[in-house]
């Protein structure tokens, strides 16, 4: 490749690119925020993979970035010593959309270019932000180990296509020049990137640096200006967000850091950050998002959980920190205790791994609890008080997951249900309401499941339950039947499901109703015989009920047997 050559993008990358230049928004800085973050993400993988490899660092161990500009060239150079890009590695990384984040991005546009152009200022394209306000951007790269003459030069006018040729690079990593527009000028300003910096990286644990600044008089004393020095300095904390006090955190810089492990581009609902001593000893800062993304219910997802080791990047989803069911959760484990090189496969089998796994999750179960509680607080806001019925519209399907996973906190989980009943539309009953609320006599919490709601609602198996005035909740999550398997009684009171084998309403019948009920079956005897004789292949039993009011006959499955609901799942999975 020592010949320049020109290559088109990926159609997907022209089209964004079209977007993103075309379009004039108000939250333009935010692509100093994308670039540091891929100079942060490189030095990461560096750290990782010098773990085996520790001649990777070859003269230069200390990972920073440096932020450079050029008044008159009217340039933005960001600077790392990560990892860097082969040749090979620039085509494919820079000329197509790899990362799921773009690519849901691109399936949220609309075609309204005023809407789109908001989005992408709220998301941030990764790399391609650079042409929000370059109207040329050159990546210099060497991937580390290589020699200085298999650097990388990438040029790019955001249009159609890209060149990229060989060059000779001594300095390991990546800069990457922004050929400003005109009207991005007032980037070419220390304080105006500094506050940048301030405001979206300041918790990247890698010094950022910039060069110094100097006041130097006008000749002849007419005026004077601020002009660049030689020596570069740290403008970030550089110390990683979780590892400060909690109380010198403010929640913007929370929300600001969420965002950027996440790629969400909405506000967290809520986090929680502690340190745990004792036997095993890490930092946990944990969010639970307001929108679950689009492969929730993949549950081969990776868990959102960042590992980190002494403030060492690990590795990104590490699953063996979080049980299944809470995959959507989002954040940072800092281990004091875990050597640095840690495989997934130690992680699986480590005692400290358990303890940690097992402490996170209780720390989210306590999240929960929580908003659940603020959700019936008289002083809290509005928006407090919506919060849990918005997680739970979002994520309390693959939370019930947890009652077959977590036999540990099955109570815990149950206590965080909520279901519609047929008394209430909205999917807002805890166990512990409707309990509260049971008729006297009653000796069971009463469920029927079903496809939909509507189907649930006239099902004639709640006639006698409506005729009596006693609840049933109406359960329409695919996973409701499996899940319920796994919860047989809460807080000492049998679930029954209203679908399976001859429901006892035990204390709730009177006398009356009882000796009724008792004298049909004899009555109807004869037909019940020849019923089940006409219907031998197809039912186990046919009996006389008390469930039905005004229909004449149901179905129902025999108790401890499938549900008919569960048949269908199975059936329509193809089993
Ligand atoms: P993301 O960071 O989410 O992967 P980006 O669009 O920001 O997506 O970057 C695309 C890819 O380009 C990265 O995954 C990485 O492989 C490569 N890349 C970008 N910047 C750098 C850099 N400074 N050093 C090394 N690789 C980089
Ligand atoms: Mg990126």
């Amino acid at each position: 490749m020592s010949q320049k050559q020109k290559l088109s993008f990926q159609a997907e990358v022209a089209q964004l690119l079209h977007l993103v230049t075309h379009s004039l928004y108000s939250n333009k800085e935010i692509f100093l925020r994308e670039l540091i973050s891929n100079a942060s993400d490189a030095c990461d993988k560096l750290r990782f993979e010098a773990l085996d490899n520790a001649a990777l660092y070859e003269d230069a161990p200390s990972l920073e970035v440096r932020v450079g500009f050029d008044k008159d060239a009217r340039t933005l150079t960001i600077t790392d010593n990560g990892i860097g890009l082969s040749q090979i590695e620039a085509v494919e990384n820079l000329g197509t959309i790899a990362k799921s984040g773009t690519r849901e991005f691109m399936n949220r546009l609309s075609g309204d270019q005023k809407a789109d152009a908001q989005l992408v200022g709220q998301f941030g394209v990764g790399f391609y932000s650079g042409f929000i306000v370059a109207d040329r951007i050159t990546v210099e790269s060497r991937r580390a180990g290589l020699p200085p003459e298999e650097g990388v030069r990438w040029v790019s006018a955001g249009a159609g296509d890209f060149e990229v040729e060989t060059i000779s690079r001594p300095a390991r990593g990546t800069s990457v020049t922004l050929h400003l527009r005109e009207d991005a000028a007032d980037y070419l300003s220390t304080w105006k990137l500094k506050s940048i910096i301030g405001k979206y990286s300041d918790h990247i644990s890698l010094p950022i640096l910039m060069r110094k600044e100097e006041w130097k008089e006008g000749e002849d004393n007419q005026g004077g200006e601020m002009v660049l020095t030689d020596e570069w300095e740290r403008v970030n904390q550089a110390s990683a967000l979780w590892s400060r006090p909690k109380k010198d955190i403010t929640a913007e810089q929370y929300q600001e850091f969420y965002k950027q492990i996440s790629h969400d581009w909405e506000m967290p609902l809520a986090w929680s950050h502690n340190r745990v001593e004792g036997a095993t000893e890490y930092t946990q800062l944990l969010f639970i998002p307001s929108k679950a993304p689009f492969d929730l219910w993949n549950r081969e997802k990776k868990a959102g959980v960042k590992l980190y080791v002494k403030r060492v990047f690990i590795m990104d989803d590490a699953e063996a920190l979080m049980p299944v069911y809470l995959r959507f959760v989002k954040g940072v484990i800092d281990s004091a205790d875990l050597p640095l090189n840690v495989s997934r496969e130690l992680l699986q089998e480590s005692r400290d791994v358990k303890a940690i796994r097992e402490g996170s999750t209780k720390r989210v179960l306590a999240m929960l609890e929580d908003l659940a509680k603020q959700e019936k607080d008289e002083a809290a806001s509005e928006e407090d008080k919506a919060k849990y019925g918005k997680f739970y519209a979002e994520f309390g399907a693959v939370l019930k997951e947890g009652l077959g996973e977590d036999h540990a906190n099955r109570e815990r989980l149950a206590k965080l249900l909520r279901f519609a009943s047929t008394q209430s539309d909205a999917v807002s009953v805890s166990l512990a309401d409707y309990r509260a609320r049971m008729k006297e006599g009653q000796e069971a919490l009463y469920y029927i499941t079903a496809d939909t709601l509507a189907a649930a609602r006239n099902s004639p198996q709640l006639e006698v339950f409506r005729k009596k005035g006693i609840e049933v909740l109406l359960m329409t999550d695919r996973v409701d039947e499996w899940a319920l398997n796994y919860l047989t009684e809460f807080d000492g009171t049998p679930l029954q499901s209203v679908a399976k084998g001859a429901v006892d309403l035990g204390k709730l019948q009177d006398e009356a109703e009882k000796k009724a009920a008792e004298e049909a079956a004899e009555a109807f005897k004869p037909v019940l015989a020849r019923l089940k004789e006409a219907l031998k292949d197809k039912a186990e039993d046919v009996r006389v009920t008390s469930r039905l009011v005004d229909s004449p006959a149901c179905l129902v499955v025999t108790e401890g047997g499938m549900s008919m609901q569960l048949a269908r799942m199975l059936k329509q999975a193809g089993q």
